[in-house]
């Protein structure tokens, strides 16, 4: 990523026009925050694999792949759901900017729009996101998850989890009570477009079960014969 003057929050810019992708840069560049662009969804994807950017500045109309596609894909792939996106329209239509929030993006810009307005709209995006995220601590019958720092500690004991471990568990803490299938479980907790069988499934189970054991939690990881898992304290 191209960096700004300081170690800020990092924001992708994904737009097809120099001279718009040029102002936001320059903009987001004297507020100090890092930055990397691209001008097409194409040129964007591996950066924002790789790199996770904190906020994507998203335009609507791109070459290939549309900016609202590609803000739909973003929010169904549990890998990036949880990076905002303020999307960049130079649609007036009301019911055109719903959908674009309804699609997965937390904000619209209109162009043309002044680097005031639109430094407005990342402020309050990212304050709403570092809320939610200070707001973050899961708890379940003394089972307390930090998605921040992947930290997990039960009846106030550190757990020694590993990263898989931890999303698979911090998603049936998220969701107890409910039975899940091996492949739902795939697709909520690694995402469609990773192939893993869905045996491997078992096996982090059972990691995730000794992980917990010492603690006395396993027994909340419930094998449902013939149907899948279920996390639940009954
Ligand atoms: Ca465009």
């Amino acid at each position: 990523m191209s960096q700004g003057e300081t170690m800020n929050d990092r924001i992708m810019i994904i737009e097809d026009e120099a001279a718009i992708r040029e102002m936001i840069g320059y903009t987001l560049m004297k507020e100090g925050y890092q930055f990397a662009e691209a001008e097409s969804v194409e040129a964007a994807r591996p950066l924002i694999e790789n790199h996770k950017p904190d906020l994507i500045l998203m335009d609507w109309m791109l070459p290939g792949m549309s900016g609202l596609d590609y803000t739909r894909r973003l929010a169904a792939d549990p890998g990036t759901r949880d990076i905002p996106v303020i999307m960049l329209t130079a649609k007036a239509d009301e019911r055109e900017k719903i959908q674009a929030l309804d699609t997965g993006a937390d904000d619209y810009v209109s162009k043309p729009f002044s680097s005031k307005e639109l430094l407005a709209r990342i402020r309050a995006v990212l304050r709403r996101r570092g809320q939610e995220n200070a707001q973050g601590m899961i708890e379940f019958r003394g089972l307390k998850l930090d998605p921040i720092t992947y930290r997990v500690t039960a009846g106030g004991a550190a757990v020694d989890i590993s990263p898989t471990e931890f999303r698979l568990l911090h998603f049936f803490i998220t969701h107890p009570e409910r039975v899940y299938s091996r492949s739902q479980l795939l697709d909520q907790v690694w995402g469609q477009n990773v192939f893993i069988e869905e045996r491997t499934i078992d096996v982090h189970i059972r990691r995730l079960r000794r992980t917990l054991a010492p603690h006395g939690f396993d027994s909340f990881i419930q094998t449902v014969r013939s149907v899948g898992y279920r996390f639940s304290d009954k």
